[in-house]
């Protein structure tokens, strides 16, 4: 890879970070609790590899079979230091193996049937050890649940509604670990962006009060464009893509 490349990608990072920290400061927030994921969609293993020696630990891809791809170029590399990747897009039924297993955390639990689809994969394949998943016993799959917050029709998620009357039945699944909530915000509008990630942390501690057994403390949210506000508003996890791979996104 190019070197000029690897270096662009290390200083963005540096001035990635520095905006997390000041976000977290004015919100009274330790940086140590916001873990980054790049978003690595959009580039290839070479990308990747500049990231991870920039300093990335973890991934994020939106498709199955993007992530087996760069999990098999990965894996043609063994002086590299061990990584996670995530699944943070629309999943489909019958892609579940494909990331059961390969994946730290599935952010993407859009519905009631999808939390259930994926329990019921985990505990089928539970112990068998399936050729066709990489799950190794004992194992339950970590999970975000996705909330459409601000209601538009093209994003995909729960209700808030929908969630609070699902939530009784979706902690019962036995194969799934809710680890806590991720949305997306409504993009270009800064106001907007930081309703949603309020009303999003509202519904979680909710829920969390509701359901004390739960561990809900991931709330997932914040993107290239709105990663600070995300952050001031609580963020754990912030999801960036073009802002840590393309040099012509802007930074500051
Ligand atoms: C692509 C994508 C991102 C990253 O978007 P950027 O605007 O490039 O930072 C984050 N979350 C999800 C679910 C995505 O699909």
């Amino acid at each position: 890879m190019d070197k000029s490349y690897a270096d662009e990608v290390a200083r963005r990072r540096q001035a990635i970070l520095e905006r997390i920290e000041q976000a977290a400061e004015r919100a009274g927030r330790d940086p140590a609790d916001v873990r980054l994921v790049a978003v690595s969609k959009t580039v290839g293993v070479d990308e990747v590899i500049a990231a991870i020696h920039a300093g990335y630990r973890c991934f994020g891809e939106n498709r199955p079979q993007e992530l087996g791809r760069k999990l098999a170029g990965l894996a043609e590399h063994d002086d590299l230091p061990t990584v996670r990747f995530d699944m943070i897009g629309n999943l489909q039924k019958n892609k579940i193996n494909a990331v059961l297993g390969r994946v730290g955390l599935i952010h993407s639990i859009s519905s009631a049937h999808l939390a259930e689809a994926v329990s019921s994969r985990v505990l089928k394949h539970a112990g068998e050890e399936k050729a066709d998943t990489a799950m190794k016993a004992p194992f339950v799959q970590d999970v975000l649940l996705e909330v459409n917050v601000s209601g538009e029709e093209s994003k995909s998620g729960f209700s808030p509604d929908e969630l609070r009357r699902a939530m009784p039945d979706l902690v019962e699944l036995s194969g799934i670990r809710i680890r806590g909530l991720m949305t997306m915000a409504p993009r270009g509008d800064a106001e907007a962006a930081r309703r949603t990630f309020s009303e999003l942390r509202e519904l979680r501690d909710e829920l969390a009060a509701a359901y004390p057994a739960q561990d809900l403390g991931e709330l997932s949210c914040g993107m290239s464009e709105d990663f600070p506000i995300a952050v001031e508003e609580g963020s754990t996890v912030v999801r960036l893509g073009r802002v840590v791979f393309d040099p012509a996104f802007e930074l500051e």
